[in-house]
């Protein structure tokens, strides 16, 4: 069966005036579901790249991209949104929620636009979302009211409210301390035990231990690559 992250042959060059910038290099990969993958690397070896063009955010120059069976480049600019909102959702360093909205208000957005949910249920699944963050408390609060781990949680479960096989998070504990990046690590890792395929940009060397596949790049190639294995993340998992 293919795997629920192909990247094949994946080739991204940016012109530059007269001169190529190749970001990714001929690169091939694939995380299967239910993996908790880290993709490392110096600055500029092509990590952003790399989420750009799994996220459909890019194209890549030359190789194929397959994600949950569907390649992204085959989509027009419409289709790719809600395709993406379905099957991707995306935590940033910096939370990015809307500060003129409630936290649950910032979940019911992406169900809003995906229309995933009957409008009826969108609040009280936001609120289960919330719940399973582990932050049902501030769901009718404002993001700014919330510490830096809370904000976080809650764009996590933004990420989920379209129920996507898929979440990708970029540098997602860089803007946290190392106990509230560790609780995050564990949300995350409970979120693949349950069937969840997590892609996350990270410098943190810290928590290697509880990814079950490390990307390391270097100069926009895999640099090296750890085969997934049984048993082999670490526990977080409380
Ligand atoms: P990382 O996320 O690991 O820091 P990037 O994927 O951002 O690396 O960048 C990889 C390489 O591609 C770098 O040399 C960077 O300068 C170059 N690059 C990235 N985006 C662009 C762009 N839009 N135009 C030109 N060069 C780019």
């Amino acid at each position: 069966m293919e795997p629920l992250i192909l990247v094949d042959q994946v080739t991204k060059a940016y012109r530059s005036g007269t001169v190529e910038i190749q970001a990714l290099r001929n690169i091939s990969l694939s995380i299967d579901r239910g993996r908790m993958a880290s993709i490392t690397g110096r600055s500029g070896s092509g990590k952003s790249t790399l989420l750009n063009v799994l996220t459909g955010i890019d194209r890549p120059s030359r190789g194929i991209v397959r994600i949950a069976g569907t390649s992204p480049v085959s989509l027009t600019e419409n289709e790719l949104a809600v395709w993406r909102g379905r099957t991707i959702g995306i935590v940033f360093q910096f939370f990015q929620l809307l500060p003129t909205l409630t936290v649950a208000e910032n979940v019911i957005l992406p169900m809003d636009f995906c229309n995933t949910w009957p409008a009826a249920e969108r609040k009280d699944r936001a609120l289960a979302l919330l719940e399973r963050v582990g932050i049902a408390e501030q769901a009718q609060k404002f993001p700014s009211s919330l510490s830096g781990g809370q904000q976080q949680r809650a764009a996590i479960a933004r990420a989920l409210a379209n129920d996507p096989p898929i979440l990708v998070a970029d540098e997602p504990t860089g803007n946290l301390d190392s106990r509230t990046a560790r609780s995050i690590f564990s949300l995350f890792q409970q979120l693949a035990a349950g069937g969840k395929t997590i892609v996350v940009v990270t410098h943190e060397t810290e928590f290697d231990a509880v990814f079950d596949q490390r990307i390391e790049l270097e100069d926009g190639t895999v640099l090296r690559s750890t085969e997934p294995q049984e048993n082999t993340s670490c526990a977080l998992v409380s």
